[in-house]
């Protein structure tokens, strides 16, 4: 694509309203654009990484025989009266009444919708197992929306649950899903430590919160370099200690097995799984009848992900000083081409079929074809963190050889033009 078509509006000076590195860049680069705090708008640039994250979430997904649908984000009350969970997340939803005066909420999860769809058409252990999953938006109304993407009101999600006749059930998918987990965020080039958690508001007994070091991150999570031991240190505990000495004694966590200090590492939570049993289908009485006609409630499992906050970890832990340097399975383009006059016909026509070969091969591909100068070419290519680049200019004409730069390590190689487009694709695939 051509830049002047894509629209990616870059800035120069670092935005004062933006907190984080991740969002600074974000802004910065032209991939988001804030409608008022906690609603974010993605541009071109922002959404390709957007669904290049959702591709490769599909993919893991469906290899676990998980199947995709769209709930409503518009739910009705009655439904979490159920569960007396209106009540437990209070605030954080938006709550209103529509014209007919239903009173209604726009959804922060799903488990009891997707309960409810379940009560209502499955009736056999025959149907089961069965896992479902959704990518869709989701809502929290923040007191304090932060970080751009990290906090928002309006956020996107992944969202799974299993359903199982009994707890072995539930146990294979809650490991089938903890592995899909690992690859999902490895693709992402995304470093995540994985602990047992609190399950909160979600219920259950078993949970398992993957966490993306970074400094911003407001979870704490203790770590043993010796024995890799990794703890969750509770929000609790944490807001404890800025209030008692006391309570910092009590955090000051050694490691049970190797009594050494554990290090203290500031993370963002970018997913969460949950065995939650039979909580939510007791009270909403989704039950299936097994082998011997007997009722029994669903076991249930549910697993999330951050799809769109992933965007912004993944950047937290892939930049440098001058922009973001994405991995290659969620960067917006593979690799952008540079020509540098763009009012000279040689060095058009020289990267136009560069351009053209590279896209036949099913490369995405960006051109700049702005009438810029070189440095401001060469500096909005590193901000915006495309894997490699090609520069043609008037020196490259007649050249044997072309010069291929990575984007994370500077590093520039020579290859002939010839078999070009064969080396990229390999080296980009
Ligand atoms: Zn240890």
């Amino acid at each position: 694509m051509f830049w002047t078509k894509v629209f990616i509006p870059t800035i120069k000076e670092t935005p004062k309203e933006a907190e984080s590195l991740s969002h600074q860049l974000l802004l910065r680069a032209g991939f988001v654009r804030m409608l008022m705090a906690g609603a974010y708008i993605y541009l071109p640039m922002g959404l390709r990484v957007l669904e290049k994250i959702q591709g490769i979430v599909r993919q893991e997904m469906n290899a676990c025989g998980a199947s995709e649908l769209l709930l409503p984000a518009l739910h009705p009350l009655e439904l979490w009266q159920k569960t007396g969970r209106d009540k437990d997340l209070g605030q954080v939803m938006f709550q209103f009444q529509d014209r007919r005066g239903r009173k209604v909420t726009l959804g922060p999860t799903h488990e009891e919708v997707i309960t409810d769809l379940l009560k209502n058409n499955l009736s056999s252990y025959r149907q089961l197992p069965l896992v479902l999953y959704q990518i869709q938006t989701k809502f929290r109304d923040e007191i304090r929306p932060r970080f751009g993407l990290i906090r928002a009101c309006e956020f996107i999600m992944k969202d799974a649950y299993s359903f199982d006749q009994d707890q072995a059930g539930l146990d294979k998918n809650y490991k089938l899903m903890y592995e899909a987990y690992q690859r999902i965020f490895s693709r992402c080039g995304l470093k995540t430590l994985i602990t047992e958690a609190d399950s909160g508001v979600m219920g259950g007994k078993v949970s398992h919160e993957f966490m993306a070091p970074s400094p911003l991150g407001e979870d704490i999570v203790l770590f043993c370099s010796t024995c890799k031991l990794t703890r969750a240190l509770s929000r609790e505990k944490i807001e404890n200690e800025a209030g008692s000495r006391h309570a910092e004694k009590e955090t000051n966590n050694s490691c049970p097995n190797c009594h050494l200090e554990m290090a203290r590492i500031n993370t963002i939570e970018v997913g969460h799984i949950f065995k939650l049993d039979t909580k939510y289908s007791q009270a909403m009485q989704a039950n299936f009848s097994d082998s011997s006609g007997q009722l029994k409630p669903l076991v249930m499992g549910c697993y999330g992900i951050g799809v769109s906050r992933l965007i912004s970890a993944i950047i937290e832990q892939n930049n440098d000083t001058d922009g973001i340097i994405w991995p290659g399975q969620v960067a917006p383009f593979g690799i952008i081409i540079l020509p540098l006059d763009v009012t000279n016909q040689e060095v058009m026509q020289a990267a136009n079929s560069l351009y053209q070969e590279l896209k036949a091969n099913g490369l995405d591909v960006l051109f700049d074809d702005r009438d810029e100068r070189a440095g401001v070419k060469f500096k909005d290519a590193d901000l915006i963190g495309v894997p490699a680049s090609i520069v043609i200019g008037k020196k490259s004409i007649g050249e044997k050889n072309i010069e291929l730069r990575i984007r994370k390590d500077k590093s520039i190689q020579l290859i002939p033009r010839e078999n070009a487009v064969k080396f990229i694709t390999k080296l980009l695939s």
